[in-house]
């Protein structure tokens, strides 16, 4: 389809956040319980967004951490990247600043369209109040984060579906620099 703009993007993030969980959800609308991580996917969506076709390829890189680089083929012609961390994992928040300073360094940018991207808020609603909350990370310090790295923010699960197609939307929202929705704001 030669109408429709290409518009390659990235999720990246610690390992077993939920990457290629958010990724089969977006792309299949179907959860898989496990699901092989090691191994890095291509996947293509046409979406339909305002008045404009684009054909998304995403990228959903192989689990990294703090060691590994994000693989530089697939940050060639990126235009976006999804920052994923499980917000039951303390941890994997905690790298989200470093993972987009590792991508924007090998892109040679000082700046990518970012969303960050808060999964398996399900598992955070089981803990409930009462629990011990520690390693949880609540909404407004991943919002916080958001903005203090420019970026977008969504809280979602893969699992329930919850706030995926929202962490597309905004990405693409970034990329393109203006409300694709077309509100009147
Ligand atoms: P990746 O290594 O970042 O690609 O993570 P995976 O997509 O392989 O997911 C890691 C594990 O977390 C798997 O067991 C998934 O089933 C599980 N998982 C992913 N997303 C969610 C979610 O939103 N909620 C729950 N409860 N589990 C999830």
């Amino acid at each position: 389809n030669g109408l429709s703009k290409h518009r390659k993007i990235a999720v990246v993030g610690a390992r077993n956040v939920g990457k290629s969980s958010l990724t089969v959800q977006y792309v299949e609308s179907h959860f898989v319980e496990s699901y092989y991580p090691t191994i890095e996917n291509q996947f293509t969506k046409q979406v339909v967004l305002g008045k404009t076709n684009y054909t998304l390829e995403i990228c959903d890189t192989a689990g990294q951490d703090e060691f590994s680089l994000v693989n530089t083929k697939s940050l060639i012609g990126l235009k976006g990247v999804a920052i994923v961390y499980s917000c039951v994992n303390r941890a994997s928040f905690e790298i989200v600043e470093l993972i987009r300073d590792k991508i924007i360094d090998q892109l040679g940018l000082e700046h990518i369209p970012t969303v960050v991207v808060a999964n398996k808020i399900d598992l955070r609603e089981e803990l409930g109040d009462g629990g011990d909350s520690v390693a949880a990370v609540t909404r407004l310090e991943g919002a916080a984060l958001a903005k203090r790295l420019n970026a977008g923010f969504v809280e979602c699960s893969a699992k329930l579906n919850v706030g995926v197609n929202d962490v597309v939307l905004q990405l693409l929202k970034r990329i393109e620099g203006h409300d694709l929705t077309g509100g009147n704001g």
